[in-house]
């Protein structure tokens, strides 16, 4: 039996004004007869997001949905954490690629940082990939999942495939990075499918 709220009605906000986020997420629900919205076609403001974890960060995107559009809203928010790095750049993975999105730059200031700290052999360079899906009702309640992959930072950038930091992270048990990876390979294993399978068990009635 479990106390998790289920979700209940056949439309959903994507809480994301990111078009890709929004395609990836009506791609994963695909299977469960649900139609969605996103925030940026309702015209939703975005939130700032101050929230100090992945967690916080979705709960505040998945909340200011709902009550914006008065519909239950799922939110996801991720990032690169380098165990040597105290986990950045974390919640900051996409401002760390600045106005430009150039990941070239924020992959290689995650390699200077390292090569600052002499973390050169594998064991130095542990890091994952981390995902908060969270789904939110328009009063108040949430249902928040994290997911994550574990791997090592790896320099240079090998691959063409994925986007953001795939290029310098090699899932454990694999000798390829992501970017290197079949989309399909990757989505198999990956920190957003992680959650998303937390969320389908815990929230949707399969069928
Ligand atoms: P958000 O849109 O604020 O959640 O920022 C997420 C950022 O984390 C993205 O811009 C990427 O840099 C990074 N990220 C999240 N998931 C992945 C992934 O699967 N591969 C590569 N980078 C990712």
């Amino acid at each position: 039996m479990s106390g998790h709220r289920k979700f209940t009605g056949d439309k959903l906000v994507v809480a994301s004004h990111n078009p890709g986020k929004v395609r990836e997420i009506g791609e994963l629900l695909a299977d469960f007869d649900v139609e969605t919205i996103s925030a940026g076609e309702l015209g939703l403001p975005e939130p700032v997001e101050d929230g100090d974890s992945f967690i916080a960060n979705a709960e505040i995107k998945s909340l200011a949905a709902a009550k914006g559009a008065n519909l239950i809203s799922l939110s996801d928010d991720s990032g690169f954490a380098v165990a040597a790095l105290d986990g950045d750049p974390g919640i900051y993975s996409a401002r760390w690629a600045g106005p430009d999105k150039d990941f070239a730059f924020a992959m290689a200031e995650v390699e200077k940082k390292l090569d600052e700290k002499g973390a050169t052999g594998p064991a130095d360079r542990k890091a994952a990939f981390i995902c908060a899906l969270s789904l939110a009702w328009p009063d108040g309640h949430v249902e928040t999942f994290e997911g994550r992959v574990e791997g090592t930072a790896v320099w240079p950038p090998r691959g063409e495939k994925g986007f953001g930091y795939d290029p310098v992270f090699q899932p454990d048990g694999h000798d390829v990075t992501f970017a290197e990876m079949e989309p399909a390979d990757k989505h198999a294993i990956s920190h957003r499918a992680d959650a998303f399978r937390q969320l389908i068990d815990a929230c949707f009635a399969k069928g």
